[in-house]
């Protein structure tokens, strides 16, 4: 059994292969997997007590699992939060803290250019229940302070954006937060805790699209939330009374993901910054999004909070909308599918698929032009997703090429 009590004094590297060490058979040293739906209780004292919450032990799936258990013990360890409760996807992350913190007449302050089906939940569907919302531009801390209200009680904001990689000055806003007696709460699903880690910079919040770098093989769906061990009390009553929980296998393949997250991380970016590189290079390419890229408008923020810059690279194609579809159809190796962080390299058209349901307006506001193709840079050989990037550009043709 794993004697360390405090993750604390473990470098990231070390957490993210240590922490949450969960065995249930005798001397076996990796993890196991509790495929169990129940739990046995050793008297009707000991049932009644751990329904009641007042001993600690496992109950019942929705509840709790040993599995779930150590890969939220391991993710808060390496977030640097003090708790951390999994979920069956990200958007139920975003669900479950809306359901524990905020109430009808509450007000929150979203960045522009979120993942799409966050703005959507916020904007569609919480709005049925009397929470307003409003957008803020991400990059613009006088524009988050100007919307303000009395009733504001939370910021939730992505950084870098995706697509288009504007960062969030994630220190200014938590002061601005706290100031305004609001949660800030941060998706970093993007940089995973590898990269960056916003409870340092003073975030209450931290959410994770699970499925993407974390899983890292396109195979698993899930999310986790981080920090505060009194909020996270909260999401936990919700994913009790809601159920929106992880299932256990999910748990253990994301478990075994973070142990190779920091190596899998570097590749990726060693990857996108020479796609990045030559992308920026490429006549028929307008404009390049990437972190990485020394002309990035926000270069020295990036360097104060994030360590790397991960696998995703945007850019703008010339001949409009026409090109860019002819883009994706002509290449041969690099997938058209919407996940992000596989180890298999992907392309997306997000005017048409991720952020299709946004509005001509939102779509505009956020950058997702119809020219804009991301790529979710996969571990093959560089030269290879290259190789289709040039073939696929030197076949493809759009208004300008007629
Ligand atoms: C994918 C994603 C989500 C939603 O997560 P799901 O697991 O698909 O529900 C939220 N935020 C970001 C940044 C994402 O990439």
């Amino acid at each position: 059994m794993n004697r360390v009590k405090d993750w604390r004094q473990y470098r990231n590297a070390t957490r993210a292969v240590r922490a949450g060490q969960y065995q249930d058979v005798g001397d076996q040293h990796s993890e196991a997997l509790a495929l169990t739906s129940s739990y046995v209780f050793d008297d009707a004292e000991d049932a009644a007590e751990k329904f009641a919450g007042t001993r600690s032990g496992n109950v019942y799936i929705r509840f709790t699992n040993p599995t779930t258990l150590a890969f939220e013990q391991r993710i808060a360890a390496m977030e640097g939060a003090e708790d951390a409760a999994s979920v069956a996807s990200g958007m139920a992350g975003y669900l479950a803290v809306a359901m524990a913190l905020l109430q009808a007449g509450d007000h929150v302050i979203l960045g522009a250019g979120m993942f799409g089906t966050t703005t959507r939940l916020f904007e569609s569907y919480l709005r049925k229940f009397q929470v307003d919302v409003s957008v803020a531009g991400v990059v613009d801390l006088a524009d988050w302070r100007a919307l303000v209200r009395p009733n504001t009680k939370m910021f939730v904001v992505e950084s870098p954006t995706n697509p288009i990689m504007q960062v969030a000055d994630i220190r200014g806003l938590a002061l601005l937060a706290a100031e305004s007696g609001a949660l800030l709460a941060v998706d970093n699903t993007l940089c995973t805790p590898v990269y960056q880690n916003p409870i340092d910079l003073g975030a209450d919040l931290v959410l994770h699209s699970a499925a993407k770098y974390i899983d890292g093989q396109g195979r698993c769906g899930g999310g986790v939330v981080a920090g505060r061990a009194d909020l996270i009390a909260e999401v936990r009553g919700v994913l009790r009374t809601m159920g929106p929980s992880l299932s256990p296998f999910n748990a253990w393949v994301f478990l075994k993901g973070l142990e190779t997250l920091r190596i899998r991380m570097r590749e990726h970016s060693l990857n996108a910054q020479i796609v990045a590189e030559w992308l920026a290079v490429h006549p028929d390419v307008e404009q390049v999004f990437y972190t990485g890229l020394t002309n990035h408008p926000q270069t020295e923020l990036v360097a104060k909070q994030q360590s790397g810059h991960g696998g995703l690279v945007s850019f703008t194609v010339r001949g409009g909308q026409e090109r860019a579809w002819a883009l994706v159809d002509r290449l041969e190796l690099i997938s058209n599918t919407t996940n992000i962080g596989d180890t298999k390299s992907m392309i997306t058209h997000p005017a048409t698929t991720t952020h299709g349901r946004l509005s001509c307006a939102q779509k505009l506001a956020s950058g997702i032009f119809g020219n804009l193709l991301r790529i979710s840079v996969g571990l093959e050989d560089v030269q290879d997703i290259i190789a289709d990037l040039d073939g696929a550009l030197q076949h493809s043709t759009g208004e300008a090429g007629r």
